[in-house]
């Protein structure tokens, strides 16, 4: 890509990559990291119906400082605007950094009492960025905050860290969130490739912990866009005792449109992997259509 071209993605969206993936990039520079992780001159290409914030996230919550709330029954809770990996294909690409996120001790107080403050609130989800970006202390202090509240049955992870960064996911750090009996950790992989011998390990440390993991995906033009990719991709998830949960359609987000796979062969996909995967390692197919309440079946 010319400098000029990178400096103007790099200026909408920034680029950062982890140093783990760095180096699978090197050893495999046409590979699915490479793809993920590097930037396109395709970035800057705006189609008509890609915009930077479909679903209005800039305008749902202001229930409280970095709480939002789209359904009774659980909550999201922005813990960080900072990813080790900035995904090219990322749905809150060019938001993140404008997020609300939750800072301070008197912040998390105040999301502590909204939720007290609403009984039907039963699950939280850590989100962010991603949570596992700051420290043990930090993540720690959160989900102990939230997993005492009798009312809350789980405490959900959202975090890449299992493939991006795999040491990330320490002993220490699998022990002590299991030891809470409500943390639910959701990652993403998304394509077999990046269930390296280090990924594989830092899932086992959760299922270990006695954390259920599940992963979404994203479905990724030229990436996992066949059958037998996403195949490979669910066998090994289930192998390695992570559930494959959902296969996300690509959002109508500004700046991942060459990542998106058209409808039908989506739907294709989606219509054949029951005949090769049985049902535990079986994904739901959902897409967020901005307007409506909740995700929705291909
Ligand atoms: S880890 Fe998740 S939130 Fe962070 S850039 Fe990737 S897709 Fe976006």
């Amino acid at each position: 890509m010319k400098s000029e071209k990178w400096e103007q993605v790099h200026a909408r969206y920034p680029v950062k990559i982890s140093a783990y993936v760095l180096e699978h990039i090197r050893k495999d520079p046409g590979g699915a990291w490479a793809r993920q992780a590097l930037p396109s001159v395709d970035e800057l290409i705006d189609e008509p119906g890609m915009v930077p914030d479909p679903f209005a996230e800039k305008g749902v919550a202001a229930c409280c400082y970095g709480v939002k709330q789209r359904f009774p029954n659980r909550v999201l809770v922005m813990t960080s605007d900072q990813c080790a990996l900035n995904c090219r294909h990322c749905t809150r690409k060019g938001l993140l950094h404008q997020a609300e996120v939750v800072l301070t001790a008197k912040q998390l107080a105040a999301a502590v009492a909204y939720v007290k403050a609403h009984p039907l609130v039963r699950e939280v989800l850590l989100s962010g960025g991603d949570p596992l970006m700051l420290s043990d202390t930090k993540v720690l202090a959160f989900v102990k905050a939230f997993a005492s509240l009798p009312q809350i049955d789980a405490v959900r992870i959202g975090t890449r860290m299992p493939a991006v960064n795999p040491a990330r996911i320490t002993q220490t750090l699998a022990k002590k969130l299991g030891a809470f009996k409500k943390v639910w950790v959701n990652t993403q992989f998304n394509h077999v490739s990046e269930l390296t011998p280090e990924a594989l390990c830092a899932c086992a440390l959760l299922v270990e912990a006695g954390i259920p993991v599940s992963n979404q995906s994203v479905l990724l033009k030229g990436i996992n866009d066949s059958v037998d990719e996403l195949v490979a991709l669910c066998s090994a998830l289930q192998r390695a005792r992570v559930r494959p949960y959902y296969v996300f359609q690509c959002d109508p987000i500004a700046g991942i449109a060459h990542f998106r796979v058209p409808l039908a062969k989506a739907r294709r996909i989606a219509r054949e992997l029951p005949k090769r995967l049985g049902g535990l390692a079986l994904p739901r197919f959902v897409c967020d259509r901005p307007g409506s309440p909740c995700k929705q079946e291909l």
